[in-house]
């Protein structure tokens, strides 16, 4: 299937590396420019210098910054001549007690997964709208569905984030315009974070990081965890012309976890 969006320009936040650097590189294949986003000079450079090698056709623009900051946003919407498509990404919060969170552990997590994608979503989706085409996916987490206990962080805000979006997305300024706003949940994909997470859970409760992530692995209906190309095929998907007439979804990957028949 040709998605259509060949030659359209992509911001991509935070994709050096897992997820957001599956839908760079699901973009990259499909003919669209990028600009991806990072902390980590190294990192970032070397993902571009592979996205280049996937597409010889497409320019990649890299720009290192924290896109949680005014100013890292500010440097990626500068280098990318015009965002037909936005895919909202950022590190996760940190897992732990609520007891333990102050005030200022709150507005991070808020910064980082609700009004970064937020402050994005402001500055790109009226001049889609002019232009009649965009296209914005924030990835947000399985957790909008169904919580995760030690991530109470990352359950409010990302919630916060999908309920803004439920509104705005059915804004008929917006859909009339062919600007569609959705979200996609990641389950279990096997990234640094998901390791990264698994590691700190096995440390706390004393168990082998080994015994722990096979049974992560077998307790999903799959019996594996999901890959970042399969997330970023799914993203390019829903960036592609095909899908004007859906707007305000969740779509959720998770290989089949969340046991609800809707
Ligand atoms: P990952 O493999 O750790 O990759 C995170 C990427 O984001 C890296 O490129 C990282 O580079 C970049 N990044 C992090 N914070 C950033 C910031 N403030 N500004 C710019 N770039 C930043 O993580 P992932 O698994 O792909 O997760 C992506 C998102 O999906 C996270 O919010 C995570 O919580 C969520 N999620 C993941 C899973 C899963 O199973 N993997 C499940 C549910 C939800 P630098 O560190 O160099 O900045």
């Amino acid at each position: 299937m040709d998605l259509g969006i060949a030659g359209k320009w992509a911001l991509v936040c935070a994709a050096s590396k897992g997820l957001g650097k599956g839908c760079a590189e699901a973009l990259v294949r499909e003919g669209v420019n990028v600009v991806v986003t990072a902390r980590g000079v190294e990192a970032l450079e070397a993902t571009a210098a592979e996205l280049r090698a996937l597409n010889a056709a497409v320019e990649v623009r890299t720009v290192a910054g924290d896109i949680t900051t005014e100013a890292g946003r500010a440097a990626a919407l500068a280098a990318c001549p015009q965002v037909d498509i936005l895919v909202n990404n950022a590190g996760g919060p940190p897992a732990g007690d609520f007891r333990e969170w102050t005030r200022e552990t709150w507005i991070a997590a808020l910064d980082g997964n609700m009004l970064t994608p937020i402050a994005l979503i402001k500055a790109t989706v009226d001049k889609m709208a002019e232009r009649g085409y965009g296209r914005v996916v924030n990835i947000t987490s399985a957790a909008v569905k169904a919580p995760y206990e030690a991530l109470g962080l990352s359950n409010g805000a990302r919630t916060g984030l999908t309920g803004f979006v439920a509104g705005l997305a059915r804004q008929p300024k917006l859909a009339s315009r062919n600007v569609t706003i959705n979200n996609l949940l990641p389950g279990p994909f096997d990234t640094e974070r998901l390791r990264s997470n698994t590691a700190a859970i096995a440390n706390k409760s004393g168990q082998a990081f080994d015994a722990l992530w096979e049974s992560r692995r077998k307790s999903n209906p799959t019996q594996r965890f999901g890959d970042a190309r399969e997330f970023g095929a799914m993203c390019a998907f829903i960036c592609s012309t095909h899908t004007g007439y859906m707007t305000g979804q969740n779509v959720l990957m998770d290989g089949g976890s969340y046991p609800g028949t809707f």
